[in-house]
């Protein structure tokens, strides 16, 4: 706000002291940027009040979460204590996008509906540069190992892909979340970078000004936010960032919650090695499931 203020000031100033003859012209400049500037002022705020609102869910999940767990009372609730080792069934839905595919999906779709910006279908991804496995090999395995620990915990799962022969554009797999009206999309990826000394984890939503879908930003942010900490905590791992981001087409294309979970860097030799151990990979898992079940209020 003050920042804006300033420019108007400057620009007032400056119109005044190239001497221009035509003031109601300058006048009319003038509004037109002060109208311009409260436009821009608007959108900051409300992507700003977005962001403060997923982060303020964020932290009520997890600070109602903790204390549930060390003290199991349920006295406002009618339902029995869960015992241990049990857990009672959760009625959402979960679809995992297990990253690219052994067979690449040809062609080009628009960007997100009603896009005239065309992206490839799907991409090869990338793979280890010292293990040598392929990134679709890596987010299957975890993919069918989350899809365990998902279902032990009572959640119905779905699939977009479980075998690596089979081609899949970002649309098509959009579409399977998109038609099971999932209360949450989880896209495994695992990271390249050129820079071989980068690590860690990040997860990818839509922004708030998505020309697709506008509405989705909150939940895909919040559900960002959670498996990105609950995997960095599991994993001990670098925690990067939330990429937020309206150049990634399957995220365009749902109509659901949805994040792309960068799980590591295949660049990195160390990390790459890491990730493709059983021990690294069950606590991926377990920090990913940690974060749908934080995400929906477990
Ligand atoms: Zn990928």
């Amino acid at each position: 706000m003050i920042k804006s203020k300033k420019i108007l000031f400057i620009l007032c100033a400056a119109l005044l002291l190239s001497g221009c003859s035509g003031h109601s012209k300058d006048a009319d400049k003038i509004s037109k940027l002060e109208e311009q500037l409260e436009e821009a002022e608007a959108r900051a705020e409300k992507a700003e009040k977005a962001e403060q609102e997923a982060l303020d869910r964020l932290k009520e999940y997890e600070d109602a979460a903790e204390p549930e767990s060390e003290n199991p009372d349920t006295s406002e609730s009618d339902e029995a204590a869960p015992v241990e080792g049990e857990t009672a069934a959760r009625p959402q839905t979960i679809v995992l996008d297990p990253g690219h595919s052994g067979v690449v999906a040809q062609g080009t779709e628009p960007l997100g509906p009603g896009s005239s910006e065309y992206k490839s279908a799907d991409t090869g991804g990338t793979s280890g540069v010292s293990t040598g496995v392929p990134e679709y090999e890596l987010t299957l395995n975890i993919s069918l190992q989350l899809r365990q620990e998902l279902q032990n915990r009572g959640y119905t799962v779905l699939m977009t892909r479980e075998t690596n022969d089979v081609p899949l554009s970002c649309v098509q797999r959009a579409e399977v979340a998109n038609n099971a009206n999932a209360d949450a999309y989880v896209r495994i990826h695992a990271n390249g970078s050129e820079n071989q000394s980068a690590t860690g984890a990040m997860t990818i939503c839509t922004t708030p000004q998505s020309p697709y879908v506008p509405d989705m930003y909150s939940a895909s942010r919040l559900l960002s936010d959670c498996i990105l900490n609950k995997l960095c905590e599991a994993t001990g791992c670098n925690k990067e960032r939330v990429w937020e981001t309206d150049t990634m087409s399957g995220n365009n294309w749902s109509k659901v919650p949805v994040t792309i979970v960068e799980m590591g860097y295949m660049s990195n030799p160390q990390e790459d090695a890491t990730m493709q151990t059983p021990e690294y990979q069950a606590l991926i898992v377990q920090g990913i499931a940690n974060g749908i079940d934080t995400y929906l209020g477990y």
